[in-house]
């Protein structure tokens, strides 16, 4: 237990005691004389983890606050006008096929909150130099059908899985336990566990079946030369079928106002702009969650952690950074092959081999002069971001962390070798280096949006063996520092919400 005094024999305490700031909208039963009963749960951190944690807890009608640092909450699903005002662009996250296929987000009534979820024409576009374009459509037939000779190599390799996908979706999506499904398990593994740039080799036969399964697995961040990044491909190019790579009507803070407005008809809340410095600061609870990767919890807790479960954290390998750039463009983006323009999410890197050449150089350190950017441009498809006939435009490529080179000439680069005159379009642009990041969530170290890299090491066992449980009785660890890592999905705070009601909050 964080605090050892049973709090249900206590006397109602003043609610600044207790929270140390009082805000408008507390909706924990304020009494006659403005006090609350003491919590069950304290959630530092407001991501779509920390939110899902408390929104698990509040279900059973136990008494929940989330305290948040920034003055928006969200952590990595929010939208802010980052260039001009009417231009809402997304800080962090803006394509969500994760938060779609996410159990614990699935049975939400999140539409009932106002998110609504915008399918683009196709999944993902993926342009050539030679002007051809491979794209990923939403039925694994229509996008074989298109691969021409790599058509049975998709059916059979993404098709797989997404056919096994119902069987093996509860050991992807959390920790390791006992399989209900070993043999879907197992034929999985043995690929997923594969490094993607070898394993494309060998499946696909095409220069564009190949581009486009290497562009997919560099989302997970480490050299394609690792494993498991075949997994971390197949995964997401099935996610594609499963649950399509959609975009929330109004940009990723809708997905977090659906989740608050939630968790506030169950009875808990919501605190911005509290930073919390130390975990002897926080109001008496039987359980604190953290929605923190381990340098910040460490920040938080690490005093009352025993030398061993420090050193684990002290330990613990964040990956790449992130280098990112925001435009507000006066018309959509000039793609040479018209087609690109049939998806939300565009990735411009050229061959496997480039591809797989830019990774590696940014894991050992290396600023890639040709870099592979993720481009995503939702208002296509979603007009309401911006001013009539105008666009966002939303870019990153990775670094090496902590970089603090200037990418915004490279991104502009690689954008226009596919769709020249790009640059011509540009009204404003945001860029933020992995510094930036860092500094508006402290989770990204480094500039690493994964909170930690997916390495086979720290795949299953994030971020120690532990996974959400600490040596400190009631602490428990909800962020994407846990199975099953990063993306918007609020998984690794079901498990670790969890996790709390079975052990501190049984009661
Ligand atoms: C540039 C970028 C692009 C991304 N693109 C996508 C995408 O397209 N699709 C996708 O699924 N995922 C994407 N992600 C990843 C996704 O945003 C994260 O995996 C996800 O937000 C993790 O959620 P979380 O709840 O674990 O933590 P976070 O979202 O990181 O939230 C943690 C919260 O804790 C708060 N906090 C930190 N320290 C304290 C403290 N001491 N006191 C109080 N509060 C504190 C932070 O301010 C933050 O709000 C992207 C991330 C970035 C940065």
């Amino acid at each position: 237990m964080l605090r050892r005094c049973c709090h249900r024999r206590e006397p109602h305490r003043p609610i600044e005691s207790q929270i140390g700031r009082a805000t408008a909208g507390w909706a924990l039963g304020i009494d006659y004389a403005g006090r609350v009963p003491p919590l069950d749960a304290v959630v530092v951190g407001s991501g779509p983890n920390g939110l899902a944690a408390a929104i698990v807890i509040a279900q059973t009608g136990r008494r929940v606050v989330v305290l948040e640092a920034e003055d928006t909450p969200g952590g990595g699903c929010r939208s802010a006008e980052l260039t001009l005002p009417g231009f809402v662009h997304d800080v962090c996250s803006a394509v969500h096929p994760f938060a779609l296929a996410s159990p614990v987000f699935r049975s939400l009534p999140l539409h009932a909150y106002g998110l609504e979820w915008i399918e683009p024409t196709a999944m993902l576009a993926h342009p050539l130099d030679d002007g051809r374009v491979a794209l990923i459509h939403r039925t694994v037939a229509a996008t074989a059908a298109a691969l021409e000779r790599d058509a049975r190599a998709y059916s059979n390799v993404i098709g797989g899985v997404v056919e096994a996908w119902p069987r093996i979706e509860r050991q992807v999506l959390g920790p390791l336990g006992v399989p209900r499904h070993p043999i879907a398990l197992a034929r999985f593994g043995l690929q997923a566990l594969q490094p993607a740039e070898s394993f494309a080799r060998r499946r696909f036969t095409t220069d564009g079946g190949r581009a486009m399964f290497a562009g997919i697995a560099a989302h997970s961040m480490l050299p394609l030369t690792m494993p498991p990044t075949a997994g971390i491909g197949l995964v997401l190019a099935a996610m594609a079928h499963v649950a399509g790579w959609s975009i929330p009507r109004g940009g990723a803070q809708s997905v977090t106002n659906a989740l608050i407005a939630h968790l506030r008809a169950l009875g808990g809340e919501v605190v911005t702009g509290r930073a919390v410095r130390s975990i002897d600061e926080l109001p008496e609870a039987r359980a604190v969650l953290c929605d923190l990767s381990p340098r910040p919890l460490l920040r938080i807790a690490g005093h009352r952690f025993p030398t061993r479960f420090r050193r684990a954290l002290e330990r613990y390998r964040y990956g790449m950074g992130v280098f990112k750039v925001d435009w507000a463009l006066d018309g959509p983006v000039p793609w040479r092959n018209p087609e690109c323009a049939r998806s939300a999410t565009v990735h411009l890197g050229g061959t496997l081999q480039e591809i797989a050449m830019s990774e590696r150089a940014s894991w050992k350190g290396h600023v890639a002069p040709n870099p592979f950017v993720l481009l995503v441009q939702p208002t296509l498809f979603d007009p309401s971001r911006a001013p009539a006939g105008r666009h966002v435009v939303w870019a990153y490529c990775h670094v090496p962390r902590g970089s603090t080179a200037d990418m915004l000439p490279s991104i502009e680069q690689q954008i226009d070798r596919f769709a020249p005159g790009f640059r011509d379009r540009v009204l404003a642009r945001s860029v933020m280096g992995p510094a930036d990041l860092e500094r508006h969530n402290a989770n990204y170290v480094g500039g690493d949006i994964g909170a930690g890299a997916t390495t086979l090491a720290q795949f299953f066992t994030r971020p120690t063996w532990r996974t959400y449980s600490t040596p400190v009785g009631g602490l428990y660890i909800c962020s994407a520092s846990t199975p099953p890592g990063v993306g918007v999905h609020g998984m690794c705070g079901y498990f670790a919400a969890h996790r709390a009601l079975s052990e501190v909050l049984r009661d």
